[in-house]
């Protein structure tokens, strides 16, 4: 048996023995003195919607660089699907890192290419799939996020609303077991931002997919997380789901997060 499949537990199914997808045993990151994520500890179950919220600086988007591996933990464990993503070998971190796919704030598009070649890319350097394949899979994307019409577009052509779309049939082209979502509309002028976050809705209603978002849209947030964490000082302070935490949460500084913001 190769040495890498002693921790493949399942990853079709969920991925550690507890039937999570994502695991955070135990996190510290920090940045020179600041300790950005203390000893964190939290799960998200397969096809669950999770919302991060908390103030600004709380380490949010730190957790989602982490699963990207765009930024790496000082201590601590990240299993995504059952594979180790922190401390691993890099094979084995390759792997994690192809089950998650991101939407950023600020699409990041490759600007020279065209709005097909900006899905197909990575399905064929990384996935392998023939360019046929890729493109056959890019169009149904595109017909999913309203724009079939735009394939051959470059990404400076089209509207914030519809580079968006683009991004996020980007990373649905991996056929990501996790979506992770960045503060996804906040580039966005104010009449664009409805049809994304309706974009998002069906998403999270019609498929499997698990998401882990981070977003001021506390009315998009209530209407698709199964479970919201509310971050501050670089752990979890209270956690539960939209109904409880948005109405009747139990830390006082979840409510005045939430006067801010609501
Ligand atoms: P949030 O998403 O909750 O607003 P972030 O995860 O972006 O918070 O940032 C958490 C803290 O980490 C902030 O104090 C931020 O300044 C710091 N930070 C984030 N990225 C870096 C970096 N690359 N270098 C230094 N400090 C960083």
């Amino acid at each position: 048996m190769p040495a890498d499949t002693a921790t493949d537990t399942a990853p079709e199914t969920g991925g550690t023995p507890n039937g999570e997808l994502i695991r955070f045993d135990n996190v510290t990151k920090r940045f020179g003195d600041n300790t950005v994520l203390d000893d964190l500890c939290f799960s998200v179950k397969p096809g669950k919607h999770v919302t991060l919220i908390g103030p600004s600086g709380s380490g949010k988007t730190t957790i989602l660089r982490l699963l990207m591996t765009l930024e790496s933990p000082e201590e601590g464990t990240i299993t995504v699907a059952g594979r180790k993503l922190f401390p691993a070998a890099e094979k084995e971190r390759r792997e994690a890192r192809k089950k998650i796919g991101m939407v950023f704030q600020q699409f990041n598009l490759f600007p020279n290419m065209t709005v097909l070649r900006n899905i197909t890319e990575a399905p064929v350097r990384v996935l392998g799939l023939s360019k046929e394949e890729a493109e056959a899979r890019a169009r149904e994307l595109l017909e999913l996020v309203g724009l079939s019409e735009k394939a051959d577009a470059k990404p400076g052509q089209l509207s914030g609303g519809q580079q968006q779309r683009v991004a996020i049939a980007r990373a649905l082209a991996m056929r990501p077991q996790v979506l992770l979502l960045d503060e996804v509309t906040s580039a966005l002028d104010p009449e664009l931002v409805a049809g994304v976050l309706d974009l998002l809705r069906d998403i999270a209603r019609t498929t499997d997919i698990t998401m882990v978002c981070v977003t001021h849209e506390m009315g998009f947030a209530r209407d698709i997380s199964d479970e919201v964490l509310m971050f501050d000082g670089g752990k979890v302070i209270e956690s539960g789901p939209p109904e409880k935490i948005f109405s009747d949460p139990e830390q006082a500084r979840t409510r005045e997060f939430l006067g801010a913001v609501l």
